[in-house]
């Protein structure tokens, strides 16, 4: 069974965070470590390690995240100028919390993506 972390306890509510919307598939947040002028996460209610643990049954919880990202990003004032939703997974992508989560960042030109 996977380890819960920090963000099992922010959609519990158990600690403080700047939730912007729940339902009951999925929580958004704001970073706490903003890297742009709206940087929002997007996570299942459900812990999901990494996107290699992702199966059928939660693509539901998936797209939910991407319609909440997309009302976010409006609710933000930020949808028409654009935005980039990211997903890091494992070691080389850079993930730190192994609770899948959907980066929204935007407020400013991101320039291109760097790999
Ligand atoms: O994709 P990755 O796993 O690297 O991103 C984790 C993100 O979770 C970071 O941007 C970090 O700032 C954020 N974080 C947070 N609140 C916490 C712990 C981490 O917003 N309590």
């Amino acid at each position: 069974m996977a380890e819960e972390t920090i963000f099992s306890k922010i959609i519990r509510k158990e600690i403080p965070a700047d939730v912007l919307y729940q339902d009951e598939l999925v929580t958004a947040f704001r970073d706490i470590n903003p890297r742009a002028p709206v940087h929002i996460l997007v996570v299942p209610n459900k812990l999901i390690p990494t996107t290699n643990d992702v199966d059928t049954d939660d693509e539901l919880a998936l797209g939910r995240m991407i319609t909440v990202a997309k009302k976010l990003a409006a609710d933000e004032g930020i949808a028409e100028d654009g935005y980039r939703l990211i997903m890091n997974c494992n070691q080389h992508g850079g993930q730190e919390v192994y609770h899948i989560h959907m980066h929204l960042v935007g407020g400013r030109a991101l320039g291109p993506m760097v790999v």
